[in-house]
């Protein structure tokens, strides 16, 4: 069979792309090696922090407005919720990396936002104990989107459009042009691979290192609610950092950034152990009592990072291909989808991509 492209890997940046591809007239194949939007690689959990107060470099910042437009409008074509505005709050030392990056982002680029004293967080949200020197920088326009509704509604979207997706189909070798799964070979004009964690193994080609790291998303019932309240993002003087949700689907989750054991898909310890559920609760007691109340259950995932953490995107004949995400990518998923659609089509895009060129991670890890 022989397709105009065939998208590897259908979580968070593959599904958007089998859409953005079909929805542009292209003759889509899409193969997973799993299930629809399941927990084994990196797009699972029930929420993801989405923001433009940009922490990581100003230079995302344009990628996510356009992001934040792009989520209402897949949102509009598949009549579901997946973004939720419940603004977000950094909160951290005046100069800590969190405080200092993203109000050099939203100076930049005059986003709307508000700095905050500790006493106006403990005024504003109660259940919120800063530390007398730490501040908060308020961003009323960000929130967290539902990485399971974008994916499955994504792969909707795309097989409406036309594109043919395989499932439990894993690809055991691939090459421009053609790619082989245990059910046979297929043909295509070009090839777009967006494997997550499984990075090193399908795209060694590339000769950049990945370093997958294991991250514990934790789910407590608090001790009071916290409906209403904003996403936050944690950065302290003793270096934790961690970040949290207002409830969601019966829960608070909360989960550190930063500090997980390297692994590999294969090798992941998926057991979460009572030592890291009290680390967690260590670090949430003082600054959130409310937070670490009962606790429900945790899950596992994996950030695949890269030396500088920032992504990477390229063209090359007949290949395009999204990985290296470093834990901060699903925000960017329907921007990222247009970028893959536009750099397969039209063999360049609009937008800034420069950062995510992967020749500056070679010669070296
Ligand atoms: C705990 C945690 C918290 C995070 N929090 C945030 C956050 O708050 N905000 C944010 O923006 N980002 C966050 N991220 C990062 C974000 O979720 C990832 O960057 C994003 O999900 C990566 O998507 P992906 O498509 O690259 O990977 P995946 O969604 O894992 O997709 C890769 C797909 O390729 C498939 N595949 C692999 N090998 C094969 C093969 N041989 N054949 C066929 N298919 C194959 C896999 O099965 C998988 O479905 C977080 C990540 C984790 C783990």
């Amino acid at each position: 069979m022989s397709y105009d492209v065939i998208v590897i890997g259908l979580g968070g940046m593959g599904s958007a792309a089998a859409y953005r591809l079909a929805q542009r007239g292209k003759r889509v194949l899409g193969l997973e090696k799993f299930t629809p939007a399941h927990a084994q690689g990196s797009s699972h959990g029930g929420s993801r922090i989405t923001r433009q107060a940009y922490i990581e470099d100003p230079a995302y910042v344009p990628l996510m407005l356009r992001a934040h437009e792009m989520w209402d409008q897949i949102e509009h074509d598949s009549g579901e919720q997946i973004f939720h505005r419940v603004g977000g709050l950094i909160v951290g030392p005046q100069d800590s990396g969190a405080i200092t990056g993203s109000r050099a982002s939203v100076e930049q680029f005059g986003l709307k936002h508000e700095l905050l004293d500790a006493s106006q967080i403990r005024t504003r949200f109660p259940a919120l104990r800063p530390l007398d020197d730490e501040i908060g920088l308020y961003e009323p326009g960000a929130g967290f989107v539902v990485p399971e509704t974008s994916v499955t509604a994504h792969l909707r979207l795309a097989e409406q459009a036309g594109a043919e997706l395989h499932f439990e189909e894993p690809v055991t070798h691939w090459e421009p042009g053609k790619v082989t799964t245990p059910l046979g070979t297929y043909e295509a004009d070009h090839v777009v691979v967006c494997p997550g964690p499984w990075a090193p193994d399908l795209l060694a080609h590339l000769e950049v290192p990945f370093e997958v790291e294991r991250q514990v998303q934790y789910y407590f019932t608090p001790a009071e609610s916290l409906a209403g309240y904003p996403i936050y993002i944690w950065d302290r003087a003793d270096g934790t950092m961690f970040y949290g949700f207002p409830e969601h689907d019966g829960a608070v989750k909360v989960a550190f950034h930063t500090g997980g054991q390297i692994c590999t898909p294969e090798t992941i310890d998926r057991t979460v152990h009572a030592h890291e559920i009290e680390a967690i609760t260590t670090a949430v007691t003082q600054p959130m009592p409310a937070v670490a109340g009962t606790f429900q259950r945790a899950a596992t995932c994996m950030y695949t990072n890269t030396a500088d953490r920032n992504f990477v995107i390229a063209r090359d004949e007949g290949v395009t291909v999204a990985c290296g995400f470093s834990g901060h990518g699903f925000k960017f998923v329907p921007v990222v989808g247009e970028i893959l659609a536009d750099l397969t089509i039209d063999g360049a895009t609009r937008h800034p991509i420069a950062l995510f060129d992967p020749a500056r991670l070679r010669g070296g890890a």
